[in-house]
């Protein structure tokens, strides 16, 4: 493996949680109907991640180009990021997860009679085979990092690193009510949800102990919409995280919109807490900038004003009628 490919391999897979990120993208594109994420950790490391999906699966001819970099099947230039339907688009990561570990994909489109097995390891492949499998696409990633040792020593303790994956599959589950999500580690559920659930019943799910805190909100503006579900004043948190945000479909990070979320509060939550909320933004891609780098999730928005005056203004709105 050439040092180039490493680096550039390391500015999209950084971590494990990027890992998983990339490939339950890749299998929410695949139109899947259940996704499940397993993940095994030995001596205070993660030492498999495993995406199961019942997606289209990659058809025979395909499956070795899918792990060549920009490699991708979902083609579109000259769109900007968040009017893409899918969630890939730079055909990077399969490439770059197979540069830093042990791959194993076994994948069937619903078409073929056989599924592939496929092995490749640091970038070389080393099995390519008909097997039999379900309809799908199973990809299991092993040895993470094993050739790039600098970041291996960094990662941070398997604890904090763990709890990232689970929260960004929790983000995945509220984002994709309509799939039912499965995720275990060391064979021990941690949580799962019904596809076809609305997202107060995600919210059930994941915290049932938060969950008869929370109020739907839903507003408009022009053709921006907001809908999602926000914590009574009761329920604080002592940081953000619990503050999901998604614009068309898409999860982000926008501080100003953190910012106007805790304004609609106002005094009814101290300086030092954060509601809970899950935020779903619908805004006209034409109004998203378009010079966002894919792996930052930072935006911004060309009528931003408007966007965080409609956030607060629904928000507002929706503690008014919850009588507080
Ligand atoms: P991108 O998602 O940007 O296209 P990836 O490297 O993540 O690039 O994936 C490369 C290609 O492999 C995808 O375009 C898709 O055709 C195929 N692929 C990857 N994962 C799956 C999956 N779980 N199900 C079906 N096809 C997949
Ligand atoms: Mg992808």
């Amino acid at each position: 493996e050439s040092t180039v490919h490493l680096i550039a391999a390391g500015e999209v897979v950084d971590r494990p949680v990027s890992i998983v990120k990339e490939l339950v993208e890749n299998a929410i594109d695949a139109a899947s109907s259940r996704i499940t994420v397993e993940l095994s950790t030995a001596h205070g490391v993660i030492s498999r991640i495993r995406i199961t999906d019942d997606g289209v699966g990659i058809p025979s001819d395909q499956v070795r180009i899918a792990f060549l970099a920009h490699a991708t099947s979902k083609i579109r230039t000259g769109e900007d990021l968040l009017s893409c339907r899918t969630l890939g688009f730079r055909g990077e990561a399969l490439a770059s997860i197979a540069a830093v570990s042990y791959v194993t994909m076994i994948t069937k489109p619903k078409e073929s009679d056989t599924a592939i097995l496929f092995r490749i390891t640091g970038g070389e492949v080393v099995e390519c085979t008909e097997t039999g499998a379900p309809n799908g696409t199973s990809i299991t990633v092993e040895e993470v990092f094993f050739n790039t040792p600098a970041r291996r020593k960094f990662l941070k303790s398997l604890q904090t690193e763990v709890a990232h994956i689970t929260s960004l599959l929790e983000s995945f589950a509220c984002l994709y009510p309509g799939i039912t999500f499965r995720y275990l580690v060391n064979g021990i559920e941690k949580f799962s949800t019904h596809g076809g659930s609305d997202l107060s019943d995600i919210f059930r799910a994941l915290y049932p102990s938060d969950a008869g805190m929370m109020i739907p909100i839903r507003g408009r503006d022009g053709n921006t919409l907001v809908t999602g579900l926000i914590s009574l004043p009761k329920l604080v948190k002592q940081n953000r995280q619990r503050l999901l945000i998604a614009v068309n479909g898409r999860l982000v990070q926008s501080p100003a919109m953190v910012s106007a979320v805790k304004r609609a509060y106002g005094s009814l939550i101290p300086g030092n807490v954060w509601p809970v909320a899950v935020l779903m933004l619908e805004i006209p891609p034409a109004e998203v900038d378009a010079n966002i780098h894919p792996t930052k999730r930072e935006v911004r928005f060309s009528a931003e004003r408007t966007i965080l005056d409609l956030l607060v203004r629904t928000v507002r709105l929706a503690l008014d009628d919850a009588n507080l």
